[in-house]
C-alpha cells in the first residue's frame, strides 16, 4: 500500500514546502521549512532532503517507502539531468547545480526535477481548477508572473519554456523587466517589481505599505501586506495594483485570443489572496483584448499554497 505514496516539494525564494500524497493526488503529510539564505544550492538541497523526510515521518511511513520523489524548483530545469540552472529567487543560487543526484544520494529514491510552474499547472489540470476541460491557461501571479498550457488535453511546454506570460510586451518600450525584455507584463505585475515602484513612489507619496511591513517585522512586501494596505484606503497600493491587474489583462487577453482556451485559471501567492473581486477585474482587464465570444470562464486555482508541491510529486523520471 505505502509502496504508491509519493514525495513531492514546492522550492521557492522564502519557503521549502514538502507533502507526501497518494496516486489521486490526497496529501497525507507535509512538512515545511524555511529556504535558507546562506549556502547556495548545497545547503537548499540539505534543507529539501529533512523537509521530504519530515513530511514522510507525518504520513506514517520512512522516505525509503516511497515510490519517489518530484521538486519543483524556479527558473530554467534540465528534467533528464536533473540540473536545476540558475533558480532565480533564491540567494546564491547562479550557477547550475545537479539537485536530482544529489538528493538521490541523501534520499535513496529516484528523485526528478521539474520547474515549478510547470509542476503546478499539471498539479491543477489533474486534480484542481483545470480538470474535466480540454484547454486552460494557469496564470501564476506572485513574485513573478508565470503561465501554463493545456491545449486539447494536453500540457504543453513547447521546448521548454512555452507558457511564459509573464515575459510577454504588454506596453513597447516599457519599463525594464529583471528577464533584460522591456514592458513585461511581469515588470508591472511580479511582486518584486511591483515593491520596487512602491519604494519609489513611496519618496514622492503617503504609503502605509512599509509601515505594515514594520509591524509585521518583514523586510519585503508580502501578499498579505499588499492587502491589508488595500483595505486601509492606500493609494499607493491601489495605484499600484491597478496597473499590474491592467498590464495582466493586456497578456491574458490577447493570449486567449490566440489559443482560444475554455479556462483562465488564476493562482500565485497574490492572485489567490486578493480572491474572486480581483478574478473578476483581470476578467474585465482582459476583455478589451480578446478576440473571442464568448470569452473563456475565469477561476482560481484550487490547490493553493500546496499545488506546487501535489505537482512535483507527480513528476517520475
Ligand atoms: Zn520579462
Amino acid at each position: 500500500m505505502t509502496v504508491l505514496l509519493r514525495g513531492g516539494v514546492d522550492v521557492g525564494g522564502t519557503k521549502i514546502q514538502a507533502v507526501i500524497t497518494t496516486r489521486r493526488g490526497r496529501v497525507v503529510g507535509g512538512a515545511r521549512r524555511v529556504t535558507p539564505r546562506e549556502g547556495g544550492p548545497a545547503a537548499v538541497a540539505d534543507d529539501i532532503a529533512l523537509a521530504v523526510t519530515e513530511a514522510a515521518t507525518s504520513a506514517g511511513v520512512r522516505v525509503r517507502e516511497l515510490r519517489s520523489v518530484g521538486v519543483g524548483a524556479p527558473g530554467h530545469v534540465d528534467g533528464a539531468a536533473g540540473v536545476v540552472f540558475k533558480a532565480a529567487n533564491i540567494v546564491g543560487w547562479s550557477e547550475p547545480f545537479a539537485l536530482g543526484p544529489t538528493l538521490e544520494q541523501r534520499l535513496g529514491r529516484p528523485v526528478a526535477i521539474g520547474n515549478d510552474v510547470s509542476v503546478a499547472v499539471e498539479a491543477e489540470r489533474r486534480f484542481g481548477a483545470g480538470r474535466g476541460v480540454r484547454s486552460f491557461l494557469g496564470v501564476f501571479w506572485g513574485t513573478g508572473v508565470g503561465g501554463g498550457l493545456v491545449l486539447d488535453g494536453r500540457h504543453v511546454v513547447g521546448r521548454g519554456s512555452a507558457g511564459e506570460i509573464g515575459h510577454m510586451c504588454v506596453k513597447p518600450g516599457g519599463r525594464r523587466c529583471a528577464c533584460g525584455l522591456r514592458g513585461c507584463a511581469e515588470a508591472y505585475a511580479g511582486r518584486a517589481a511591483l515593491e520596487q515602484r512602491a519604494r519609489r513612489e513611496a519618496r514622492k507619496r503617503k504609503t502605509v505599505l512599509f509601515e505594515i511591513a514594520r509591524k509585521r517585522e518583514r523586510d519585503s512586501l508580502t501578499s498579505g501586506i499588499w492587502i491589508r494596505a488595500l483595505e486601509q484606503g492606500d493609494q499607493v497600493a491601489r495605484d499600484l495594483l491597478d496597473e499590474a491587474v491592467d498590464a495582466l489583462g493586456v497578456a491574458i487577453g490577447s493570449s486567449v485570443t490566440l489559443l482560444d482556451v475554455e479556462r483562465v485559471v488564476i493562482g500565485g501567492g497574490i492572485g489567490e489572496r486578493l480572491g474572486p473581486k480581483w478574478l473578476t477585474r483581470i476578467e474585465r482587464a482582459a476583455a478589451p483584448h480578446t478576440f473571442f465570444s464568448p470569452p473563456p470562464v475565469y477561476v482560481l486555482a484550487e490547490l493553493g499554497d500546496l499545488g506546487g508541491a501535489i505537482g512535483a510529486s507527480l513528476l517520475t523520471r
